[in-house]
C-alpha cells in the first residue's frame, strides 16, 4: 500500500448515510476507528423523503444511547394500535398499559430522523463525504477499495470494512437479492379529521391491502396500500374525490376527512440478500440487506438494531480482525434469527390480509379474536413489534 493509499484508508467506510449507515457510524463515534460515511446527498441539503415512520420503543431506547433521541422535536407517542378487518368481524386492540409500557411506538416524518441523525454525525468525529456517489466496491483480500465520484472527481479510498447501507442499490446487479413483488403501491400522505383520536394508531387490512393511520399532530399520516395500476389512479383524484374514498374505504372510526397533503406512492415488495456478506471486507446492512412491505412498521426498525448489533461486533474486535470472514460471520450468526423473524412475520400478515378468500377471511378473524382475547398472544405481538426477536 502507497502512503497515499494509506491515507485513505479507513477502518469502517459507510457507503450511505440514510438513517442506518448513520446510526452505525453514530454508534461508533467515541471508538479510536477511523469511520467515513460517503452518501450521495449534498450536505446542508434535507432529505426530500415523504415517508413517516413508526419507531417502536426498542428504536427509542437505541437512538437515546446515540443522543438523537432528545433532539428530535416533533414525535407524536402511540398508545393504542387498533387493528381490524374491513368486511367482516374480529379486531384486536393493543393498550400501552396492557404492556405496562409507556408507549407503545412514536411517528415522525423520515426528515425528522434523518437530520437528527445528521446533525449529530456533524458534531462527531466521524469523517463525512456527501455529495459523494459511490460507483464502485470490490473486496479484496486484506480490504475493501471503494470508488466514488464527488464534484466530477473520481475518488478511491480503501477500508478494512465496507458496510454497505445505500437502500440496496449499488450491488443489486453483481449480487441480486431474491424479489417477491406483492403487486402493490403504498400511497403516503396526511390527512386530518373531524374525530382524530389521540395516541391511536390504526391498522385496517382490506383485500386490495393494508391502511395505516399512524397519529401524528393535527391528524394521521396515511399508509395506502392498493394494487400498482389503482395507487395511481389514486394519485390522480383531486382532495375532495381523494378524502370521499378514504373515508369509504377505511370507515368511520375518525369521522369525515377533511384535507389532505401531498401524495407520494411507492412499489411495495420483499428484497432479501441471500449473503448479507457477499464478498471479502464487506456486509449489507439496513434496506441493502432486506427491504420489507411497511405494514407492520419493522424496515427501519430492523435496519437500525441490525447497526447496533454490528456497532457491538466492531467494538469486540481486534483492529487487524475487521472485516475477516470469521467477524462477518459472527455478526451474521447474531443477526440471523431477528432477521428471519421480521421478514416471517412482514410477509405473513401481507399474503393472509391481502386476499379476499373466503377461508383465509375466517382464519383472519379468528386470529384477531383470539390476539384481542389472549394475553399471552398480545404480549408476544406487541413485544416483537416493539423490541425484535431478539428482545
Ligand atoms: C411507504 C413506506 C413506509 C415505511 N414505514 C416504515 C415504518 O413505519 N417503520 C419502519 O421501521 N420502517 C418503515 N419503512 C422502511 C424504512 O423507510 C426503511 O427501512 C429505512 O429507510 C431504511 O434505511 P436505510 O438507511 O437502510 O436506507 P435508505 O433510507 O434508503 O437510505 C440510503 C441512503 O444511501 C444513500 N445512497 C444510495 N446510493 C448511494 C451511493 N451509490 N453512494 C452514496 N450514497 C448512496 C441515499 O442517498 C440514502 O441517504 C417504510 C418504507 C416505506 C417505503
Amino acid at each position: 500500500m502507497t502512503s497515499n493509499q494509506s491515507e485513505n484508508l479507513y477502518d469502517i467506510a459507510i457507503i450511505g448515510g440514510g438513517p442506518v449507515g448513520s446510526a452505525l457510524a453514530l454508534a461508533l463515534k467515541n471508538s479510536k476507528l477511523k469511520v467515513c460515511v460517503i452518501e450521495a446527498r449534498q450536505a446542508d441539503l434535507p432529505s426530500a423523503d415523504a415517508r413517516a415512520l413508526a419507531l417502536s420503543c426498542g428504536s427509542r431506547l437505541l437512538l437515546e444511547r446515540l443522543g438523537v433521541w432528545h433532539q428530535m422535536q416533533d414525535v407524536s407517542a402511540i398508545r393504542t394500535i387498533h387493528i381490524s378487518q374491513k368486511q367482516s368481524f374480529g379486531r384486536a386492540v393493543l393498550r400501552a398499559t396492557e404492556m405496562k409500557v409507556p408507549e407503545l411506538g412514536y411517528v415522525l416524518p423520515y426528515p425528522v430522523l434523518q437530520d437528527a441523525l445528521t446533525n449529530a454525525l456533524k458534531k462527531s468525529t466521524v469523517t463525512t463525504i456527501y455529495g459523494a456517489n459511490v460507483t464502485q466496491l470490490a473486496g479484496e483480500s486484506e480490504y475493501a477499495v471503494i470508488a466514488y465520484q464527488q464534484n466530477d472527481v473520481e475518488h478511491t479510498l480503501h477500508a478494512r470494512l465496507a458496510v454497505v447501507s445505500d437502500g440496496g442499490k449499488l450491488l443489486v446487479q453483481q449480487f441480486p437479492p431474491s424479489y417477491h413483488d406483492y403487486g402493490q403501491s403504498a400511497l403516503i400522505t396526511h390527512v386530518t379529521c373531524a374525530a382524530p383520536r389521540a395516541d391511536t394508531a390504526f391498522e385496517r387490512f382490506t383485500p386490495q391491502g393494508p391502511v395505516a393511520l399512524l397519529p401524528y399532530k393535527d391528524g394521521y399520516e396515511i399508509v395506502w396500500t392498493a394494487p400498482h395500476e389503482r395507487a395511481a389512479e389514486m394519485l390522480g383524484w383531486n382532495d375532495a374525490q381523494f378524502l370521499s374514498e378514504l373515508h369509504q374505504h377505511f370507515g368511520d372510526r375518525v369521522g369525515e376527512f377533511l384535507t389532505v397533503g401531498t401524495r407520494t406512492c411507492y412499489p411495495l415488495g420483499l428484497k432479501k440478500a441471500p449473503d448479507q456478506s457477499p464478498m471479502p471486507h464487506t456486509v449489507l446492512l439496513g434496506n441493502a440487506a432486506q427491504t420489507m412491505h411497511p405494514v407492520a412498521g419493522q424496515g427501519f426498525n430492523l435496519g437500525l438494531r441490525d447497526a447496533w448489533d454490528l456497532a457491538q461486533v466492531i467494538l469486540d474486535s481486534q483492529l487487524e480482525a475487521l472485516g475477516t470472514e470469521e467477524m462477518l460471520t459472527s455478526y451474521c450468526s447474531r443477526r440471523r434469527l431477528d432477521r428471519e423473524a421480521g421478514i416471517r412475520f412482514t410477509d405473513s400478515l401481507v399474503r393472509l390480509f391481502s386476499n379476499d378468500l373466503p377461508v383465509v377471511g375466517a382464519a383472519r378473524a379468528a386470529t384477531l379474536t383470539a390476539l384481542d382475547c389472549l394475553p399471552f398472544a398480545k404480549r408476544f405481538v406487541a413485544k416483537r413489534m416493539m423490541f425484535g426477536a431478539n428482545g
